[in-house]
């Protein structure tokens, strides 16, 4: 859809763009055909689009995926897809196209479904784009690619590795099961409105082998969450307030990790080792 004919539809349907609801579209055809293809699409693949908005970047997933599920927020864009795709959605028992009138977050937590088949294509609302996408990572049903464009700073903290002033919870939450592939920087223009940051797409690829069982899991959050509750602390000062000093100091002696150490210094890999001694689990 080029930027003229966005602009022309909009004017027609009397939709006043909402800034609340990240309303900045994509009409540029490269980035879009870009984004379709970090997914690699194939016949055979189910994709979960957050936001479709207009729905540029579904009409390329529904050229090249066999399904796709859509959540989008604003009920005139939800009337518009309808009408636009009128025949995807259409079939009683098999339409390609699926479109749900919702919010993706409160759609995501009532309807906890297995993603592990799904791949995420999304061009996703900005302002809940962090808490979207840990709600579908950290879930033990995680779709098994996520290909995103949020807002750049985001994409930082997400691709972050040790001692980048980007690393931090978002980082080891969700890299904990995925692992960053990839990514590609979107300039404004690319956009209508054009947003005030910058924006790009990430690829992450879930992880073929969990690094953690489920039950440690939980346990993994609240170590990462309270190791960057205040970030110029020491850690294991921090982690003290809910775990027995003598076992934190044990396990920070076995792996060799500096008592005075800051979080932002430990690997994810470390975390992990660090929550396999707070939390074993038989057999492990
Ligand atoms: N995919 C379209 C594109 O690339 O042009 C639109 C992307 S726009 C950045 C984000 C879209 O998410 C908008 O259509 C907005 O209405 C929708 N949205 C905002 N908050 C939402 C939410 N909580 N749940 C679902 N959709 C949401």
């Amino acid at each position: 859809m080029k930027l003229t004919d966005m602009r022309d539809l909009l004017a027609k349907r009397d939709i006043q763009l909402t800034k609340s609801l990240g309303q900045n579209f994509l009409h540029d055809a490269n980035q879009l055909e870009r984004i379709a293809a970090a997914a690699e699409l194939t016949a055979a693949d189910k994709v979960l689009e957050i936001g479709p908005g207009l729905g540029p970047l579904t009409e390329l997933l529904l050229k090249q995926a066999g399904q796709v599920l859509a959540v989008e927020l604003d009920g005139r864009l939800v009337d518009f897809l309808q009408e636009r795709y009128t025949a995807q959605l259409a079939g009683e028992t098999d339409p390609q196209l699926e479109l749900h009138h919702d919010d993706a977050l409160k759609f995501l937590q009532r309807e906890p479904r297995d993603w592990r088949d799904w791949k995420l294509v999304a061009n996703l609302p900005y302002s809940v784009a962090s808490p979207i996408l840990v709600e579908l990572a950290v879930g033990a049903r995680a779709p098994k690619m996520m290909v995103a464009t949020l807002q750049l700073e985001v994409a930082q903290r997400l691709m972050a590795t040790t001692d980048d002033d980007h690393y931090g919870i978002l980082t080891l939450l969700v890299q904990l099961d995925f692992a960053p592939r990839g990514w590609f920087k979107i300039p404004p223009g690319c956009f209508f409105p054009a947003p005030e940051v910058d924006s790009a797409c990430v690829s992450l690829m879930r992880r073929a082998v969990p690094l953690l069982a489920e039950e440690q899991r939980e346990i993994f959050r609240r170590v990462v969450k309270k190791s960057f509750s205040q970030r110029r602390k020491m850690m294991l000062k921090l982690l003290k307030q809910e775990w027995p000093k003598e076992k934190l100091e044990a396990a920070f002696a076995e792996l060799k990790i500096s008592p005075q150490e800051r979080a932002e210094k430990l690997s994810l890999e470390q975390f992990v080792a660090l929550v396999k001694i707070l939390a074993p689990v038989a057999g492990a």
